[in-house]
């Protein structure tokens, strides 16, 4: 059965994800139709979901506009994957410490936007994460922090602070998991999950 994967489209570029999607499906000999998600009526249709960096103001606004945030709470509560990346992390948590913020409520951390440092402060970093058997090189740009973590499990941290979170069927990431030739967190994300549930 060919998997329906969405990438919230609502701001940004998506083709990287798109390709880390494909490349990870292929790995295990699944056909995937990856979708731009930009209005509601798509998210349904999705077996698994990726809700991109950008700017989480906006993109949080874009949802709740377009009537897909409560597409993406009703995914969740199907049990279905998520990975949200960055300001995808910050619109998922529960709390963004900020009011522009109206987050999704369906990754169990609050976060605090910005705390890496601005655009020049951007860097990437070997990370150890629970699942992978070698360092991922992750690349913060503007990062959030995971500021404190209720029901979610810590999948790594950097410099003593969680930066991959997940919780239940959703996996956080304060780091951009596309920006690298590397597929592994969307395969930990995604595939994992699909897999063992088949
Ligand atoms: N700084 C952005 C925000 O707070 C997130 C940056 C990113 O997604 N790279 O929304």
């Amino acid at each position: 059965m060919t998997l329906t994967a969405g990438v919230v489209a609502v701001q940004g570029d998506v083709s990287e994800h798109a390709d880390a999607i494909r490349n990870a499906a292929a790995e295990h000999d699944r056909e995937v139709e990856v979708r731009e998600i930009r209005t509601s009526g798509h998210v349904p249709d999705c077996d698994l979901l990726l809700l991109p960096g950008g700017e989480s103001t906006t993109i949080s606004r874009l949802l709740h506009r377009e009537g897909i945030a409560e597409e993406i709470r009703a995914h969740v509560a199907d049990d279905k994957p998520v990975l949200a990346t960055c300001a995808g992390l910050i619109v998922a948590s529960t709390d963004a410490n900020d009011d522009r913020v109206e987050t999704l409520d369906v990754l169990d951390v609050t976060v605090e936007r910005n705390a890496f440092g601005r655009q020049k402060d951007s860097f990437e970093a070997p990370l150890d994460v629970t699942g992978l058997d070698e360092p991922f090189p992750a690349v913060f740009i503007r990062a959030p922090l995971i500021e404190s973590v209720g029901d979610a499990t810590v999948l790594a941290e950097w410099d003593g602070r969680p930066v991959a979170v997940r919780d239940g069927s959703v996996v956080g990431t304060s780091f951009h998991p596309e920006l690298t030739p590397d597929w592994r967190l969307h395969d930990l994300a995604f595939f994992d999950r699909l897999l063992t549930d088949a």
